[in-house]
């Protein structure tokens, strides 16, 4: 049985996850953490939980996600590992990252692996299959749960809304179709954890939301 944390870090108040289980093997996605505060609220959680660190993901590599990559690594010796297609997002963010204030950014370790399509991921006791969809970004992947009725979906489907897609390899038509033929599919009572804002569920997004 999968169990969760939730931070939200940095200035995009991006949602950073831990998902853990009964054999204390923990899975950190989309560390945001940019400040050394935020970089300490995640360590003191691990630590008084007892968790051990065994992967590290991306679900997609705009800054706001990868903040933390370094930290991560640095502290716990994981490398990230999402898409393939997501590398020149990640290379591009030591470009722009001080234009946008955020000076102190140390640049992310590359994946010794990248993650395919489809497939799974597994730590401890628990499987979590990858969903591919992109629009938001090139190669954004949603980390799926079915023992645990629960997504991670980073920047894809929202409360209420969905993933931006004016930024490079963006594409608002991708986006929809994603989330129609790949998300809207799983069960109702799917938990929606996205990477900005609430939860929700698969079931409240097909009645409510408006892009639908
Ligand atoms: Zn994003």
């Amino acid at each position: 049985m999968i169990s969760l944390k939730i931070f939200t870090f940095n200035a995009y108040s991006e949602n950073t996850y831990v998902l853990y289980d009964e054999t204390k093997e923990c899975v950190i996605i989309d560390p945001g953490m940019y400040e050394g505060y935020e970089q300490n609220e995640l360590v003191s959680f691990i630590k008084e939980e007892n968790l051990k660190p065994v992967l590290l993901l991306n679900t997609h590599c705009h800054l706001d996600h990868v903040f933390g990559n370094k930290f991560v690594f640095d502290t716990y010796g994981l490398k990230p590992k999402f898409h393939k297609g997501e590398l020149a997002v990640l290379e591009a963010v030591p470009g722009y990252a001080p234009s946008m204030g955020f000076t102190k950014y140390e640049v992310s370790p590359l994946p010794d692996e990248f993650l395919p399509e489809t497939g799974t991921i597994t730590f401890g006791n628990s499987t979590l299959d990858l969903i591919f969809a992109p629009g938001h970004s090139p190669a954004h992947l949603c980390f799926y749960s079915k023992a645990d009725d629960l997504l991670i979906g980073g920047d894809v489907l929202f409360y209420g809304s969905i993933g931006r897609t004016d930024l490079p390899g963006g594409s608002h038509q991708q986006l929809l179709q994603n989330i129609s033929e790949k998300l809207f599919v799983l069960p109702d009572e799917t938990k929606v954890y996205p990477g900005h804002g609430p939860a929700t569920t698969i079931g409240f997004e097909k009645q409510h939301n408006p892009f639908f």
